[in-house]
């Protein structure tokens, strides 16, 4: 117990003194160059890199979106740092001289929230689902820490900010001219999951409760069974374009395809392990070769199978 409270305020302190170091730095740092896909008249996504966080890609593994309404701008995701936040922001300002007013944070990982003081410190409000906002105020140092790890300087100015702003089930924003829904289907991904939908254009930028480029990951958090009621929520609402969290615009039979359809898959190929008395041996060999095209499907179908069996097998019990 001793040994590890000292441990960990060792790390805390190496860690502190690395982003005091890359903190100097900040302004001699370049900015990571983001292309702008367009998605539709008010809707705009910086799509990142559908693979792991990387000091290439500067953790630009997840879809930094904003709408543009006829007085501001809302912006979906901080990115994994503060200089990408500035990134997103330089491309902000190339299509609109409006000012960016909310932040959204779609779950609570580094990728969602590390840039949030970038954000903050212009004074743009920053919401997220309460869930999130409680497990960054609480393992936010350690997504930091993952992040200084992959990007090392290029993290620099990253601090945290927890959002000010929280809701449970929904939230209403009228930004400008445009209605925007924060929804709350249910548990799904990881801790405060949350979609963004424009109801008057049939939009949603989903966040993490919707994969297909990319195989989706199974974490020990991640509550399968309830993820598949969560998505029916979604889809419920007949969406006409979708941004995924991961990987370019796309609809709704398709990401029904690479998530809902998978986690029914895997669910049901570990059910009848589970039946016949199998392991977890048996459940790392199940057959997922019709999803070996997406990717991260070689660091994850295996592990993902592994989780879903551990879960399902104290289910049962
Ligand atoms: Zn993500």
């Amino acid at each position: 117990m001793e040994v590890s409270k000292g441990l960990s305020a060792k790390l805390i302190a190496a860690v502190s003194l690395i982003v005091s170091l890359f903190s100097a730095n900040v302004f001699a740092q370049p900015l990571p160059q983001l292309n702008i896909t367009k998605v539709s008249e008010h809707v705009y996504s910086a799509i990142g890199e559908t693979k792991a966080s990387t000091y290439e890609n500067w953790g630009h593994n997840n879809n930094l979106s904003f709408i543009v309404s006829d007085s501001s701008v809302m912006v979906i995701n901080g990115g994994s740092s503060y200089l990408l936040a500035k990134a997103l922001h330089r491309e902000i300002k190339k299509i609109t001289a409006l000012p960016v007013v909310w932040l959204v944070n779609e779950n609570s990982q580094g990728h969602s929230m590390l840039g949030n003081s970038y954000w903050a410190d212009l004074g743009v409000a920053v919401i997220a689902h309460e869930d999130a906002v409680s497990t960054f105020a609480e393992d936010g140092q350690r997504a930091l820490e993952r992040m200084y790890n992959f990007i090392k300087e290029r993290g620099a100015g990253t601090k945290l900010h927890v959002p000010g702003h929280q809701f449970s089930n929904s939230k209403h924003i009228q930004l400008g001219n445009i209605q925007v829904q924060l929804l709350r289907f249910g548990e799904a991904h990881t801790a405060g999951d949350l979609s963004v939908w424009l109801p008057e254009q049939q939009i949603i930028i989903t966040g993490d409760i919707a994969f297909h480029e990319r195989l989706l990951a199974v974490f020990p958090e991640t509550n399968t069974e309830q993820w598949l009621l969560s998505f029916e929520k979604m889809i419920a609402l007949q969406p006409q374009i979708v941004v995924p969290g991961h990987g370019a615009p796309t609809d709704v039979a398709t990401i029904k395809k690479y998530t809902y359809d998978y986690i029914v898959y895997l669910r049901s190929a570990v059910a009848l392990i589970l039946e016949q008395d199998g392991d977890l041996e048996a459940a790392y060999a199940i057959d997922q070769s019709t999803y070996k095209h997406l990717d991260t499907f070689d660091e994850l179908a295996v592990k993902n199978a592994g989780r879903v069996f551990q879960q399902m097998e104290m289910d049962s019990f």
